[in-house]
């Protein structure tokens, strides 16, 4: 559908940023874990682009729900599994009438509860949680809070969670999470 040509262009734009952040993605996931992020979420975006005529891109709830059937469907990985459970809640929390932030928040918070990550466990939620809390000020804002929260991964040398907690600590100190870093990006580049 040619319709919703706002909508369209964000997400458009969105998985450009994803394929355009591949290489380097993947070269902090070879640091820590087994080099594969940029490409999961690189590959995701493409079936995204493919599918976008088929999305419902007239309404959050149906958009965010069917963002997290595609994930699912398209993304291997940790992070696949976990973005599919966040869009799936986030659609669910929309369907009850909460604004877009806090149906975002609510996907955060499930997916966490699924996945067992807190702050300070070297993962994308150290990117996620301070830009969504910062998002009411606006994307610029939202890129700062989650460029720092990526950019303090690096020192986080006690990974929890996914593969980044079989690592050393020497092997992790200075490399910023390859899921936080594609948060940023994503703020960044959108702002
Ligand atoms: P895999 O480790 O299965 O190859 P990816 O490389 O696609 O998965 O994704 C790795 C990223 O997923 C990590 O950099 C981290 O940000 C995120 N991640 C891993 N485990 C969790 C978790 N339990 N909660 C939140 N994010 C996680
Ligand atoms: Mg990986
Ligand atoms: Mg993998």
């Amino acid at each position: 559908a040619s319709d919703h040509p706002d909508t369209r262009a964000f997400l458009t734009h969105v998985c450009q940023i994803m394929i355009n952040a591949e290489a380097d993605l993947n070269a902090l996931d070879a640091k820590s874990g087994d080099g594969d992020t940029g490409s999961t979420l690189a590959n995701a975006a493409r079936a995204l682009q493919s599918a976008m005529d088929d999305l419902p891109l007239a309404d959050h709830t149906q958009l965010f729900r069917a963002l997290g059937q595609e994930l699912s469907q398209t993304m291997g990985g940790s992070s696949g599994v976990l973005l599919a459970i966040f869009f799936a809640a986030a659609g669910d929390a929309a369907s009850s009438g909460v604004s877009t932030i806090d149906a975002l928040k609510a996907g955060l918070t499930r997916m966490q509860e699924i996945g067992g990550a807190e702050l300070g466990d070297r993962t994308m939620v150290d990117a996620m949680h301070p830009a969504l809390d910062a998002l009411p000020g606006g994307i610029p804002a939202a890129a700062a809070a989650a460029r720092a929260g990526a950019n303090a991964t690096a020192a986080m040398l006690q990974a929890k969670a996914g593969r980044a907690a079989y690592v050393n600590a020497a092997q992790l100190e200075g490399h910023n999470d390859p899921g936080a870093e594609a948060v940023a990006r994503l703020f960044e580049q959108l702002s």
